[in-house]
C-alpha cells in the first residue's frame, strides 16, 4: 500500500449556487475524496458568480453545509468589482481573472478592466487566470508589470509551455497547471485535417472518447504535438488540475453541448497508470499535487492527513462508480492502474473501499 498526502485540486466548478442538477458541494466533494483529493479550490463562475461579499457568502454557506472535505472558494474578477474585492482576499482562495470570454458579471472585455485587479489585489493571495496562447502572454506581460506572481489555468499547447518555461527563466513571476485530459486526449478535430482519421487516445492506456459533444472542452482538446510538449515540459509545470466541470449526459449529447470534463475521479489512476508507464514518476506527482499547490497557493497543512493507494490494482473506469453527478466520463472504458483504497482527512478515514465515511459539512474552509 502507497501511502501519500492528501491532494490538493486548485480548480473544480462544483456547480453550487445555481446548477445543483450538475454537482453541488456534496456531490463534488464526494467525487474529490473518491479521487483522494483532500482539498478543492472552487471556481467563482456560478450562477450568480461569486464576485462580491453577498455572493461569496452564499457560495461558502452552501459549502459550509454540504462539503465533505475542505475547501475556499474563489472570487471572479468582473469590471466594476476591483475596489472590493480586495477586503475579501483573506475569505477567498484567489482571484480568477476570464481574459478570454465569458460571460456577465466576471467579463472583462478590455485591458484596462485587468489592471486595477492586479494593481490591488494582495500578493500573498493567488491571481488565477484563464488566459490561452497570446492572452497568456499578455497577462505575463501584466505579472511582469506589476511584479506579483500570476498562475496560468489549464496550459495545453505547446507554444504556452514554451513561452512559461523562458519567460521563468527570465525571473516572471509565473506558475502554471495542467488537466490530465490535455496530457491524455488529443483533438480528433486537428487529425481530420491532416489524415481524415479519428484519433484515439494519445496515451498508451486508454481509448477514444466518442460523441463529438463529450469532446468539448476549454482549453479545447490540442494537438499529439502540443501533448508531447507538455510530457517533455513536465519540469515547468507546477501543477495537475482536474478542471472538473461536470455538465450532465443530456447535456453533453445535446445540438448544444457545454464545454466542460468531470475530472476529479480519474486523475490520480490515470497518472499513477502514467508512472506506471514511465511517464512521470511518483515525485513528480507529489509535488504537482501536493507541495506545489500549497506553496503557489499558499494553503494550510492539513494535519493527520493522508492517502493510501493499492498500486498494483487494476481496474477499468466506470461512470457508473463515480460520486459526481454528471453520470459520464470521457475515460470510460480506460484500464488504470492504481486504486485509491482510503483517505483520511484529519485523522478520520472520510473514504474507504468505495464509500463516503464523513458526513455532509465535515469539510472546512480553509481561509476562515
Ligand atoms: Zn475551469
Amino acid at each position: 500500500m502507497l501511502k501519500l498526502p492528501g491532494l490538493i485540486d486548485p480548480h473544480v466548478h462544483l456547480r453550487e449556487p445555481g446548477a445543483t442538477h450538475k454537482e453541488d458541494w456534496d456531490s463534488g466533494t464526494c467525487a474529490a475524496l473518491a479521487g483522494g483529493f483532500t482539498m478543492v479550490l472552487a471556481m467563482p463562475n456560478t450562477e450568480p458568480p461569486i464576485f462580491d461579499a453577498e455572493t461569496l457568502d452564499i457560495a461558502l454557506g452552501a459549502a459550509h453545509q454540504k462539503a465533505r472535505c475542505d475547501y475556499a472558494q474563489y472570487l471572479g474578477a468582473g469590471p466594476h468589482n476591483a475596489g472590493i474585492v480586495p477586503a475579501l482576499a483573506h475569505k477567498a482562495a484567489g482571484l480568477k481573472m476570464y481574459l478570454d470570454s465569458t460571460f456577465g458579471e466576471l467579463r472583462l472585455d478590455d485591458m484596462t478592466l485587468w489592471k486595477p485587479h492586479f494593481e490591488n489585489y494582495p500578493r500573498e493571495y493567488p491571481i488565477v487566470v484563464h488566459a490561452e496562447s497570446r492572452s497568456m502572454a499578455a497577462a505575463m506581460f501584466f505579472s511582469a508589470m506589476y511584479d506579483r506572481p500570476v498562475h496560468i489555468a489549464h496550459i495545453s499547447l505547446r507554444e504556452e509551455v514554451l513561452l512559461i518555461k523562458a519567460a521563468k527563466e527570465r525571473g516572471i513571476k509565473v506558475t502554471c497547471e495542467v488537466c490530465p485530459h490535455h496530457l491524455f486526449l488529443t483533438s480528433p478535430f486537428h487529425e481530420r485535417e491532416g489524415s481524415g482519421v479519428r484519433a484515439e487516445s494519445t496515451s498508451p492506456i486508454g481509448r477514444g472518447v466518442r460523441g463529438e459533444g463529450r469532446l468539448e472542452v476549454r482549453p479545447r482538446l490540442a494537438t499529439q504535438k502540443d501533448v508531447d510538449a507538455l510530457w517533455e515540459n513536465l519540469d515547468v509545470i507546477d501543477c495537475f488540475a482536474t478542471d472538473h466541470a461536470p455538465h450532465t449526459i443530456e447535456e453533453k449529447d445535446s445540438a448544444n453541448p457545454p464545454p466542460g470534463f468531470p475530472g476529479l475521479e480519474t486523475a490520480l489512476p490515470l497518472l499513477l497508470t502514467a508512472i506506471d508507464h514511465r511517464l512521470l514518476t511518483l515525485d513528480d506527482l507529489i509535488q504537482k499535487m501536493y507541495t506545489n499547490p500549497r506553496r503557489v497557493f499558499n494553503l494550510p497543512e492539513q494535519s493527520e492527513t493522508w492517502i493510501e493507494v493499492d498500486e498494483s490494482t487494476e481496474y477499468e473506469i466506470k461512470a457508473e462508480n463515480q460520486f459526481t453527478r454528471c453520470g459520464w466520463t470521457p475515460f470510460e472504458g480506460w484500464k488504470v492502474k492504481g486504486k485509491i483504497r482510503r483517505v483520511v482527512l484529519r485523522g478520520k478515514t472520510a473514504f474507504e473501499d468505495g464509500k463516503i465515511l464523513v458526513e455532509k459539512g465535515y469539510g472546512r474552509n480553509v481561509r476562515s
